[in-house]
């Protein structure tokens, strides 16, 4: 294992000052300089301090890229330079920025931007940062921070003296013989080199020829540059590098591993589509499945509230009850006309019936009951009510039988009161609209 230099994402709030920071600090570099200022946006830049030791900072400020790379599994920031405006403090981007890094587990330094402002008031800020738990050494916590004008210039040694030593504390390294690792931070369609890829390496040594997976495209590298477009041999850890070869574009964000053959890269990918594809009919049909439990909940509460109480009509209203009926029509009903063979019974019947009051989607309508035989007058009632004829210790005639099932008339007879019971409440849950 070898030591590799620190990969920095600048976060903070809008209009603190990244942008301007990152500017900076792309210009302090030597190799700008050698260029002759041309810097081509790679979506990271190293900082070659003079005695040779780099620095690497992503080129893409706030936490969109952040969070896109953490997402798909990505860990390349090992340090966060959190900007906060000196005249604006701490904002709602600048606590997300702490959260963001805190579940990352990623080390912040505070870089007190505009300092160079009037108004500005470090102090302040770092108050209102241990106020979000964020508790800077001067306040007697263990954060490193630093009063900076990204605009003048002022105190970005310092900020860099701090990345030095968060750095060695974070005592990074790299295997430079295994197979090659990093993070495509960005990608773009060339005119002459195809697809080409923006990536951090972090194990391994890129090289020209070489077999790459990343996300569900792949690559067989035709060509490494490096920030300025200068061609390369290889890059090793934390270097940012331009590689063309690219089949199809990889999403920034994405994982880069090496594979041994193109082979292997077209299978790996294929498996990797294949799952994505898996996912998404899972995800498809989690969803149908979560329309059908809301469908039959709204069909449910749908039924309950189209209730009505169960109550037991008892005395028989003639022309009013047909009526009656009739007007609530669309509601499920069942009408009985009820025969027993003693008061007594009726009663015994009827207080069962009301104790059944819990049901609430159906109307049992008792439109008559009597003591005594059925006639010929039930049935005719029954017929025109659409009523069931229940009777309770009452056997009918045969003549009855003939004439009910002439018309259509279904008789119950019972003579154990709990099978009358369940069988109307069969009957009842048969006229309800079915449970989904
Ligand atoms: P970003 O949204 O965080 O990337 O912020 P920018 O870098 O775009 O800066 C927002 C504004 O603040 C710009 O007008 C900058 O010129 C200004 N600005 C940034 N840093 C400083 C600084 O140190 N001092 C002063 N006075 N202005 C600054």
């Amino acid at each position: 294992m070898k030591q590799r230099s620190p990969v920095i994402t600048i976060m903070g709030h809008v209009d603190h000052g990244k942008t301007t920071l990152l500017d900076k600090l792309r210009k302090t570099t030597v190799a700008a300089g050698e260029a002759g200022g041309i810097t081509q946006r790679i979506g990271a830049f190293e900082v070659v301090l003079e005695n040779g030791q780099t620095l690497t900072f992503l080129d893409t400020p706030g936490h969109a890229a952040f969070s896109s790379m953490r997402q798909r599994g990505a860990n390349l920031t090992d340090i966060v330079v959190l900007v906060v405006a000196a005249d604006d403090g701490v904002m709602e981007q600048t606590v997300e920025s702490i959260n963001m890094a805190r579940n990352a587990n990623v080390p912040v330094i505070v870089a007190v931007n505009k300092c160079d402002v009037k108004s500005a008031n470090p102090t302040e800020v770092l108050l209102e940062l241990a106020e979000v738990g964020l508790q800077a050494e001067e306040v007697g916590g263990d954060i490193q921070t630093v009063e900076i004008s990204a605009k003048t210039g002022t105190g970005l040694q310092d900020l860099i003296e701090c990345i030095l030593v968060q750095a060695d504390v974070l005592e990074l390294t790299t295997d430079r013989t295994s197979a090659v690792e990093g993070v495509i931070v960005e990608s773009r369609l060339e005119k002459y080199l195809g697809s080409v890829a923006s990536a951090v390496v972090q194990h391994g040594t890129l090289k020209k020829g070489d077999h790459l997976v990343a996300g569900t495209s792949y690559a067989k590298v035709k060509q490494l540059f490096d920030e300025n477009g200068r061609v390369i041999k290889t890059a090793t850890a934390s270097m940012p590098v331009d590689i063309a070869g690219w089949k199809t574009l990889p999403p920034s964000g994405e994982v880069l591993l090496q594979v041994p053959t193109e082979d292997r890269a077209k299978e790996v990918v294929e498996w990797r589509k294949r799952l994505q594809q898996e996912e998404k009919n899972l995800e498809d049909f989690e969803q149908i499945s979560q329309h059908r439990q809301e469908v039959r909940r709204m069909y449910n509460n749908a039924r309950k509230k189209f209730a009505h109480k169960w109550y037991l009509r008892r005395k028989f209203l003639g022309e009013e009850t047909a009526e009656l009926i009739k007007r609530k029509s669309g509601v499920p009903e069942l009408n009985i006309i009820l025969k027993a063979d003693l008061d007594g019974s009726l009663g015994a019947v009827n207080d069962l019936l009301c104790s059944y009051n819990c049901h609430d989607v159906c109307e049992l309508q008792v439109v008559t009951e009597q003591v005594g035989e059925i006639r010929e007058s039930d049935i005719e009632l029954a017929n025109t009510l659409n009523a069931v004829i229940v009777t309770f210790n009452v056997s009918p005639s045969k003549e009855i039988k003939e004439l009910a099932e002439k018309s259509d008339v279904e008789i119950l007879s019972f003579n154990v009161i709990y099978h009358l019971f369940d069988a109307l409440v069969k009957a009842i849950e048969e006229l309800l609209p079915p449970v989904l």
